[in-house]
């Protein structure tokens, strides 16, 4: 006979075949796990974004384009924006207010909108 093991602690569940957990404690743990983990992401994520949004609008308004590079080791995350579409084989990028152009080597056409 097959024997199941606890998702969140190991330990082999007796019962009911398709019982996941070994008690109501290790189901709740592991989704409290789950929602910290999510929780954790999400903060992270929008300290990516208010740092992006930061940089950016030290940047808006020039026409020059700007090497990832340099944004990089501000710590701008060229992976994360708030809106993105492309204009033939143009990356426009938006961030919040702020909306710019992205190529491989750099950010460009920097403009805050209306
Ligand atoms: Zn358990």
């Amino acid at each position: 006979m097959k024997v199941n093991h606890c998702a969140f602690c190991g330990a082999p569940i007796y019962g009911r075949s398709d019982k996941k957990y070994c008690s109501i404690t290790c189901k709740d743990d592991l989704n409290n796990k789950k929602k910290r983990q999510w929780n954790t992401r999400l903060s992270e994520t929008v300290d990516k974004m208010e740092l992006n949004y930061s940089i950016l609008k030290m940047y808006c308004g020039k026409k020059k384009g700007i090497p990832l590079s340099e944004l990089d080791a501000l710590g701008f995350s060229a992976d994360i924006c708030t809106a993105f579409r492309k204009e033939g084989t143009k990356n426009i990028c938006r961030c919040f207010n702020i909306e710019y152009k992205l190529s491989k080597q750099k950010i460009y056409d920097i403009r805050l909108l209306l």
